[in-house]
C-alpha cells in the first residue's frame, strides 16, 4: 500500500484530503506544521509528499528543497495562490506538480495516482512484476504463490502449489512419480510416490471441473502425469 504525507496546517483541508486518499486504497499521515513534517519526510519512508506552501516553522518550499537532496519521491505542491506556484516553478525545486487551491479532491487523487504510478515504472527494476503464468482460465501467480481458476482464488497447500506450479510450467511434458516426488519434496521427506498421488487428486479436486475427466492435469497410465496445453 503506498504511503503519502501531507504536510498541511489548516486542518479541514489536510482531514479532506487524506479521506479522499484513504477511500482510493492510500495510507496516509499528516504534519500541521512544516517542521515536524520536514522531520518525517526525512526520516521516515513515504511514496509521496503533498505539501501545502504557507506553513508555520518552515515552509513548503524549504521541505521540497530538503526532500530533493535526500530522495526522488515525487512531490505535489498545494498553494492558494497561482503566483507562488509559477515562484516554485522558477526556483526549480524539483516538485513534480502543483496544484492551487480550491482543489477538487477527485482531481487530487487522479494527480497522486499518476505520479505514483510514473515513479513506480521509474523505478521498476526495485519491484519487478510478479511472475505470473497463465493457462486456459488458470492463473498461478508464483511471485504471491496465489491461484485462481476462473477467476476464483483457490487455496492450496505450499506443496499442492509447488506442485501444480511446476507441471503447469512444463506443459505438455509427461513427468513419473518418481520424477515429481523427486521434484517438489526433498529427498528427507517422509513418503513416497503415492503422496504425488494424493496431491494430484487434492490439486484436481481445487482445478477440475469434473476430476473424473481432467481437463489439466492428465494422468497418462503407467507412467505418470502431464499439464495439458
Ligand atoms: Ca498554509
Amino acid at each position: 500500500m503506498s504511503r503519502i504525507l501531507i504536510v498541511e496546517d489548516e486542518v479541514a483541508i489536510a482531514d479532506l484530503e487524506k479521506d479522499y486518499l484513504e477511500l482510493s486504497g492510500f495510507e496516509v499521515e499528516i504534519e500541521n506544521d512544516g517542521r515536524s513534517g520536514l522531520e518525517r519526510a526525512l526520516n521516515e519512508e513515504f511514496d509521496l509528499f503533498i505539501l501545502d506552501l504557507m506553513l508555520p516553522e518552515v515552509d513548503g518550499f524549504e521541505i521540497c528543497h530538503q526532500i530533493r537532496e535526500k530522495k526522488n519521491t515525487p512531490i505535489l505542491m498545494v498553494s492558494a495562490k497561482k503566483d507562488d506556484i509559477d515562484k516554485i516553478r522558477g526556483l526549480g525545486l524539483g516538485a513534480d506538480d502543483y496544484v492551487t487551491k480550491p482543489f477538487s479532491p477527485s482531481e487530487l487523487v487522479a494527480r497522486v495516482k499518476a505520479h505514483l504510478a510514473r515513479y513506480e515504472r521509474l523505478i521498476g527494476s526495485n519491484s519487478p512484476e510478479n511472475d505470473i503464468i497463465e493457462i486456459r482460465g488458470i492463473r498461478i501467480d508464483k511471485t504471491a504463490r496465489r491461484v485462481w481458476i476462473n477467476g476464483e482464488e483457490k487455496q492450496f497447500t505450499t506443496k499442492e502449489f509447488d506442485l501444480l506450479t511446476f507441471l503447469a510450467e512444463n506443459p505438455n511434458h509427461v513427468f513419473t512419480k518418481d520424477e515429481l516426488f523427486r521434484e517438489i519434496w526433498d529427498m528427507e521427506s517422509i513418503g513416497d510416490i503415492a503422496t504425488v498421488t494424493v496431491h494430484i487428486k487434492k490439486i484436481r479436486e481445487k482445478i477440475e471441473m469434473n476430476t473424473n475427466k481432467p481437463q489439466y492435469i492428465e494422468t497418462i497410465w503407467g507412467v505418470g502425469y502431464r499439464f495439458k496445453l
